[in-house]
């Protein structure tokens, strides 16, 4: 089981991804994917839209989100798997969390506005397939069409990281209130890639105590922004905190990405996989109908 080819976090247009919900199942399944979910950031409104893309091309889901949170000052991402993706709790507080990004996004335009680059809002905008879903990732774009810098990575760096012009403190979710409403909807929180954080070993150890504490039952071990020293660092954090562990590709964009879908080693051997503990909640796709007919 530990080998099956799972990739449980990607982002589409509904997000900051450049995919729509059915190209990327295509491409999933293209790819070799054997069980696939769309984790858009704190937005389920592509949902539905993947399950059936996935059914009509012969491919395992499971629902999926990316919630960004706040703790200890820093933004950390819990990945939703197997929720009800009709869950009312869930889409509330979604709805919730997504409400500061436009006047977010304006604070940023208005910091990038001081170093010279203008109508940064309006050109970032013009790249989010959802309004009520502006990212740093639009901004970063814009930023690259307009030819300020050669590529997103060079945005993040020199402009929307803490410190940067285009950066604004943002308060999300708390991580109690994300975890709550993954399990409420009958899902399962998953640390997201944990070596992305700056935080001291003992903001570490809070984070997986109160993750754990709140329900949380899962880390990503294998992500695409992790090495492979990070897996084996997190392999042991799964280990000891007894959580299941997730793998994920994190994939946003064929010209962005460095990790395509799919293309991922495998879990370490002796960890759980957390897609046997959602075993249940996959939806399974159908014989392929051409087959039968
Ligand atoms: P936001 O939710 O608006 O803060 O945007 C976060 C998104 O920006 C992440 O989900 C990534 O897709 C992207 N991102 C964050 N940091 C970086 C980075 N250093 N380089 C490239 N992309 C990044
Ligand atoms: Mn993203
Ligand atoms: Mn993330
Ligand atoms: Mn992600």
């Amino acid at each position: 089981m530990n080998t099956l080819n799972a990739d449980l976090h990607c982002h589409s247009v509904i997000s900051d991804g450049t995919l729509t919900p059915e190209e990327l199942a295509a491409r999933a399944k293209a790819q070799g994917v054997e069980l696939w979910a769309l984790t858009d950031h704190d937005e389920i409104g592509g949902q539905a839209r993947a399950a059936a893309a996935a059914a009509a091309c012969g491919l395992d889901y499971l629902s999926g989100v990316e919630i960004s949170v706040t703790f200890l000052h820093q933004t950390v991402h819990i990945v939703g798997l197997g929720f009800d993706a009709n869950n009312d709790q869930l889409a509330q507080g979604l709805a919730q969390t997504r409400g500061g990004r436009s006047q977010r996004a304006k604070e940023m335009a208005d910091g990038l506005a001081g170093v010279g680059i203008k109508g940064a809002f309006e050109g970032a905008l013009k790249y989010a397939g959802n309004p009520n879903l502006i990212s740093r990732t639009h901004f970063a774009r814009f930023l690259v069409e307009t030819g300020v810098c050669n590529d997103t990575y060079e945005v993040f760096r020199k402009y929307l990281t803490e410190g940067k012009p285009g950066f604004v403190e943002h308060r999300w979710a708390s991580l109690k209130d994300a975890v709550h409403w993954i399990t409420q909807a009958g899902g399962m929180a998953v640390v997201a890639h944990p070596a992305r954080y700056k935080f001291s070993a003992n903001e570490e150890l809070a984070l997986f105590t109160e993750f754990k504490g709140f329900g949380g039952q899962g880390v990503e071990v294998v992500t695409g922004s992790h090495s492979a020293a990070e897996s084996v660092s997190y392999a042991e954090t799964a280990r000891e905190f007894g959580l299941a562990a997730s793998r994920g590709s994190d994939f946003h964009s064929p010209a962005e990405s460095r990790t395509e879908l799919g293309a991922l080693p495998a879990l370490p051997g002796e960890l759980t996989p957390i897609w046997t503990l959602l075993a249940d909640l996959i939806q399974r796709a159908p014989i392929s109908t051409a087959a039968v007919t």
